[in-house]
């Protein structure tokens, strides 16, 4: 860069300097009275006596003013003043002539003389003569130096405008370039040569060309305020030798000023005489633009579109079927058990398992259709185009079945399974959100009906729905109002006819609708986690009850508890029950634990673990409905498992089926094989227990022996079995 434009500096006025002089004459009287004249005014005074010195002085030194005589020796005064005017020395000559003849006069005032007196002259008009030229003098060295400014300011400004990173631009009447700065060829590929003289809309894209018109236009009507438009700008397609037939665009700010001057027959008015404008290159803040713009309207983990683009999406579709009269389908899919993978396998599995689901899912289904991310597991599909229901079971058939085939993520084989609620359009609502609130709702039978599937919204949901949300508020007052009871179930020992065994069972005394079994109530209070609080009641009731109670102390009985996985899933879960049977002083092995398989279908190996920490401790633990859940055999063998419950429908099935019957024997045998107890559910009739007894399975529960009791009656039994080791709860 060349910083002595930057650094310029304009010269001061230099009025103040001493005037300097020369006076040429070889008559000494008369130079010297001069001289002496001079002197009173000015300092600066130089004398020669003849023209030759003349020459010599004027070479040497600069004079403002020489005053020079004619007639003389060596050279004349003609002969300096050729030499002046040859060598375009710049001063001011008056001449002092003894001869006064035309020809003198016109010869001096040709060769540049400012002045000529005739000797003998006045020497006040000698000195007038020589104000005047001081006076013409300043006057010149000032507009030497205004043009001195005005030459470095035009370089300043050209400076500028040519290493403006702005294209800088002025446009004729007829919309044709007539200057544009170096930038165009950076911003645009092109010479300068290649706009001057054509019409700007040449260089515009096409889309864009009605929008500057109408700006260039507006300036013509006297629009003298400036104006920013946006536009795209071609580039040159020659530029880039990658794409020679891709006519490329740069987005730019176009600013614009029309250019007027004073119409010359009326002063009032101004003429329009062009534009002047700059535009500048906003592609990265475009880039940025459109960044944000896709953060806003798209789920980053995924790249699926997000709510706000589904919503705006939806609004379109319901407009559009407002007009035609056809049906759309919302659909909301939330995946089963996410959170068990995510607590397992942590969020970078987590987050692999979406973006796998996410690309699975996008292959079902059409261009038209959007398939958004809500958020975590939850996703939404909108069929826009004419569906039938028919249709729209086949889509869901299609998704559930595409992430039916596991995902291997890290190496680990992952199940998951999908819920869809189906809302339709007009026919479930014409709201969107209310839309997509049945979607919802549906989505959420399907989970309370076991999960993996799909079902549509209908009004029956909407109560069952509305029911849910009293139970878990219900829930939360129960707790406090001691709303909850523990039955009692015994298992009894088929051979002694004793018990050896009882299951606690959870009641809820509702207000209103009265003794409350858990298949009412625990979905929600696992939901709202109220289940944390309501298993430690158990534990304390259950403490109370029978640990307290010296029958029940003195015998053999085992109590077992029903425990959820929320329960199990808690970090500390076996160092606080362990402490739980500590603080209350219960032996551990008279306590046993039930759960169900489907709790070891993820974190088996954390569940191993704490199981290990109770069974090690002496507590016992049971799968409760054996044979309904996960029913991977493998478990049985990592576990430790002390007990097997056989679920009541195999047991109903026993004088139905044989294939039930050989269900029963077989699981019987395989728990025998393993060397683990066996309890039998729900046995209602002595076929059952025949059955049962002939399989070696010894210990059962069912109403045949006794249905859940309270506590008062259960104790009852307790004591008429320590009374009379035969008799059995007559309930
Ligand atoms: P479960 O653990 O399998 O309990 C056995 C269920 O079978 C009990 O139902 C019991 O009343 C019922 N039952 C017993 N004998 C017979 C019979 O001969 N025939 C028929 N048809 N049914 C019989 P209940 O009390 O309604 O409990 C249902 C489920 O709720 C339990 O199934 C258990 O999984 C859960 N549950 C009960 N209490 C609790 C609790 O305190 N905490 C948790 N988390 N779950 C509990
Ligand atoms: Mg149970
Ligand atoms: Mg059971």
């Amino acid at each position: 860069m060349d910083n002595s434009l930057i650094n310029f500096k304009v010269e001061p006025p230099r009025f103040n300097k001493p005037i300097s002089f020369l006076v040429v004459d070889d008559d000494l009287r008369a130079r010297e009275s001069l001289v002496t004249l001079l002197q009173r005014q000015w300092a600066d005074i130089t004398e020669a006596e003849d023209g030759e010195v003349a020459i010599s002085l004027i070479q040497q030194r600069q004079f403002n003013i020489v005053i020079l005589d004619l007639n003389m020796p060596k050279k004349s005064g003609d002969q300096v003043l050729a030499f002046i005017k040859d060598k375009k020395i710049k001063t001011t000559v008056i001449v002092l002539s003894g001869e006064a003849s035309i020809n003198k006069v016109t010869e001096a005032v040709r060769l540049g003389a400012y002045d000529i007196f005739r000797k003998p002259y006045s020497f006040d008009e000698l000195e007038h003569s020589i104000h005047n030229a001081l006076v013409k003098l300043r006057i010149e060295e000032e507009k030497a130096q205004i043009q001195n400014r005005l030459a470095h300011s035009e370089q300043l400004h050209r400076y500028m405008v040519d290493n403006s990173p702005d294209l800088i631009y002025l446009l004729n009447l007829a919309g044709e370039f007539t200057f544009v700065n170096d930038s165009v060829t950076k911003l645009l590929g092109y010479e300068k040569s290649d706009l001057l003289g054509k019409h700007y809309s040449e260089f515009i894209a096409i889309e864009d060309r009605l929008k500057a018109e109408y700006l260039f236009n507006e300036r013509r009507r006297e629009n003298r305020s400036n104006r920013t438009i946006e536009l795209r700008l071609k580039c040159n397609p020659s530029a880039d030798p990658s794409k020679p037939f891709e006519v490329s665009t740069r987005p730019i700010e176009l600013n614009s000023m029309g250019i007027y001057a004073v119409d010359s027959k009326d002063s009032k008015k101004s003429v329009y005489q062009g534009t002047y404008g700059v535009a500048r290159d906003i592609s990265s803040r475009k880039k940025a633009e459109k960044l944000i713009t896709y953060q806003a309207y798209h789920d980053l983990l995924t790249n699926l579109p997000n709510r706000a683009m589904l919503l705006d999406r939806l609004d379109l579709a319901i407009k559009q079927s407002e007009r035609t009269g056809e049906t759309l389908i919302v659909m909301f899919l939330d995946l089963d058990r996410f959170k068990l993978v995510n607590d397992s396998f942590g969020h970078v599995v987590g987050d692999q398992l979406l973006v796998e689901v996410a690309e699975r899912l996008k292959t079902e289904i059409r261009e038209g259709d959007t398939l958004a991310r809500l958020g975590g597991d939850e996703f939404m599909l909108l069929l826009p185009q004419p569906t039938s229901k028919e249709q729209a079971e086949s889509v869901a058939q299609k998704l559930i079945a595409s992430l039916q085939q596991p995902f291997f993520l890290k190496s680990k084989e992952v199940y998951i399974n999908v819920s869809i609620g189906i809302s339709v359009f007009p026919g479930d609502s014409t709201d969107i959100n209310t839309l997509i609130k049945n979607a919802d709702m549906a989505m959420y039978e399907v989970k309370s009906a076991g999960k993996n599937g799909y079902t549509f919204y209908n009004d029956k949901l909407e109560h069952a729905a509305a029911e849910k949300i009293s139970i878990e508020s219900g829930l939360r007052n129960a707790l406090k109002n001691d709303e909850f009871e523990i039955y009692y179930q015994p298992q009894i020992d088929i051979k002694s006819r004793q018990i050896v065994g009882v299951e606690a069972l959870l009641r809820w005394n509702h207000p209103t609708l009265g003794l409350r079994s858990p298949s009412y109530f625990i979905e929600q209070a696992e939901e709202s986690r109220i289940i944390e609080q309501l298993s430690e009641w158990v534990l304390r009731r259950v403490a109370i009850d029978l640990f307290s109670d010296r029958h029940f102390l003195e015998s053999e009985i085992k109590v077992s508890i029903n425990l959820s996985a929320t329960d199990v899933r808690q970090k500390e879960f076996p160092e606080n029950l362990v402490s739980f049977t500590e603080d209350f002083g219960i032996d551990p092995q008279r306590l046993e634990i039930e759960i169900t398989e489907n709790m070891f279908m993820s974190d088996i190996q954390s569940c191993i673990h704490k199981l290990q920490v109770l069974s090690n401790r002496g507590i016992s633990i049971a799968i409760d409905d054996f044979g309904t859940g996960y029913s991977s055999l493998n478990y049985l063998r990592e576990l430790p498992v002390h007990t097997v419950k056989i679920d009541y429908s195999f047991i109903s099935e026993i004088e139905f089926s044989q294939k039930g019957a050989a269900l029963v024997a077989a699981i019987v045998g395989m728990a025998q094989g393993l060397g683990i107890n066996i309890i039998a559910e729900g046995v209602e009739n002595v076929h059952q227990s025949d059955y049962l007894e002939s399989l070696g399975c010894h210990t059962m529960q069912g109403f045949l022996f006794g249905r859940p009791v309270s506590v008062g009656e259960f104790r009852t039994a307790v004591a008429n079995q320590h009374e009379s080791l035969s008799s059995l709860p007559n309930t």
